[in-house]
């Protein structure tokens, strides 16, 4: 019997791509009429706009492999040299974030202070065991106060644009917790990771993942519709899923398309619809279980795009730009979306896309289109000197964009897990549980798409 896949964004796409492409049968149900959920990719006056994610970092086999089994791995796009320098906005204007150690120690990034105390690193303890610490106090007590304030909460609001003081370190960065595990301090474990990182690979080989920040020709879109595409009939658009029952030993899905309402018979069922829905259809079930899921918090998320005439707005060097929260900006940051990606404007254009709202400033996003516009180009001149009148804007809105992973997440996650087992051919994935990344949602999609494979038809 067939697996039904509740949501069509990345993380249901690639679930149902891998079982069908292993033989198995299963249907995508997705609400909207168009799958990719937050990604899609659209062309207007000579731009290609996303509406949500703009890149990922080839760095993930994972998602490596899905490229190649989709005949992508050829329509990949790497960032242009020219993004590679990064910005972050503090004590009054653009400053560049340093890529190495020794340009750490001849940056302005942070007043001589903050520099001496982020050296100070090499000293610091570890947190006591077992702890879920927030993001902040993990970030204090290794890099001190100005550090965390500028750097790791302007690095957490580019991924999560999240309140860096309920984020849990274990759960958004859990490469640090294991770091500091196994190290104490995060420079020196860093410098021991590259040194044995180096010896592991046989000399004169470079690594197959170029790590670089990555889309495909066409943009991020290209991928949904391609799986789109190979999925075929297995896809249903305007389909909402509206409740799940247990029957028979299987599941019995209520869906209500064009009007009309049918029921679905399936051996097993995959959640991979943001964790507020996935709370509805649990609620009836496991009244427990759906709590849990329902806890988990979003942040909205506006992106609004501006584009330029490169005759009155020139190309802006780097990927873009961060605010960090205690600046007290309006604007979470801004990506060079042309220098990063040259392809995606027609010549002599400029693509700007800012990001507004996140956990600290919600109501922002609940502007109307004009007033977000004309934020963004208000912040753009003041923060990087944009004065021109944008010939292109564009709004999308995310009201709940970003998954929060606060401090107890990962408790949550066992409890959750733990429920799940009660519910034999229930199954979640998604970006509200163990990853928000596009890497994340492809990783652990063909992981649970092949763990249904292992366990029988
Ligand atoms: C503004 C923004 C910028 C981002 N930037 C990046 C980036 O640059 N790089 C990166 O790696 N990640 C980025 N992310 C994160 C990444 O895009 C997401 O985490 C990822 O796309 C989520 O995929 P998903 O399939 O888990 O969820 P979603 O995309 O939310 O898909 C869930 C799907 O379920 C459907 N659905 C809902 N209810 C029902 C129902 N009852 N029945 C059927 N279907 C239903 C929805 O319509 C939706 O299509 C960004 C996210 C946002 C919002």
């Amino acid at each position: 019997m067939t697996v039904a896949v509740v949501g069509g964004g990345i993380s249901g796409l690639v679930v149902a791509w891998r079982l069908c492409s292993r033989g198995r049968d299963a249907v995508v149900l997705e609400t909207s009429s168009r799958l990719g959920g937050a990604v899609s990719t659209r062309a207007q006056q000579g731009f290609l706009l996303e509406t949500g994610p703009n890149s990922f970092l080839d760095r993930e086999p994972a998602t490596r492999e899905l490229a190649s089994a989709l005949n992508l791995e050829d329509r990949i796009r790497v960032a242009d040299p020219a993004a590679k320098r990064r910005y972050v906005y503090t004590r009054g204007r653009l400053r560049s974030v340093p890529a190495s150690p020794p340009a750490f120690l001849g940056s302005d990034i942070l007043p001589p202070g903050a520099k001496l105390r982020v050296i100070g690193e090499l000293f610091s303890g570890r947190a006591a065991a077992g702890v879920d610490e927030s993001l902040a106090d993990f970030g204090r007590r290794h890099l001190g106060r100005t550090a965390t304030r500028v750097l790791l909460d302007a690095v957490q609001t580019g991924i999560f644009a999240g309140d860096v003081e309920r984020l849990s370190v274990g759960a958004t960065f859990p490469q640090l917790v294991k770091l500091e595990r196994e190290h104490r301090s995060l420079i020196l474990g860093a410098i021991q990771a590259r040194r044995a990182q180096r010896k592991a690979l046989p000399p004169g080989s470079t690594p197959k993942l170029s790590g670089a920040l990555s889309t495909f020709e066409g943009g991020l879109g290209t991928l949904i519709d391609t799986l789109g595409a190979s999925l075929g009939d297995a896809v249903r658009v305007g389909a909402t899923v509206e409740g799940l029952t247990r029957v028979d030993g299987g599941w019995r899905l209520a869906v209500s398309e064009q009007g009309r309402r049918a029921e679905l018979d399936a051996s097993q069922v995959v959640l991979a619809a943001p964790a507020y829905v996935t709370k509805g259809l649990l609620q009836p079930l496991d009244v427990e279980l759906a709590a849990r899921v329902g806890g988990i918090e979003y942040a909205p998320i506006a992106v609004v795009h501006l584009g330029f005439d490169a005759a009155t707005t020139p190309a802006p060097d780097g990927f873009g730009f961060l605010v960090p929260p205690t600046e007290g900006r309006r604007l979470l940051g801004a990506i060079h979306a042309s220098t990063v990606f040259p392809f995606r404007v027609e010549a002599g254009r400029v693509l700007y896309t800012c990001m507004v709202g996140g956990a600290k400033r919600p109501d922002l996003v609940g502007l109307d289109e004009p007033a977000l516009v004309a934020l963004a180009r208000e912040e753009l001149e003041a923060l990087a000197g944009v004065t021109a009148k944008p010939s292109l804007t564009q709004v999308y809105r995310w009201p709940r964009g970003i998954p929060q992973y606060t401090v107890g997440h990962l408790e949550r996650m066992a409890a959750v897990d733990q429920g799940l087992a009660r519910w034999p051919g229930l199954h979640l994935t998604g970006n509200a549980y163990k990853g928000v990344g596009l890497n994340d949602c492809i990783r652990n999609g063909l992981q649970l798409a092949d763990a249904l494979v292992a366990a029988g038809p």
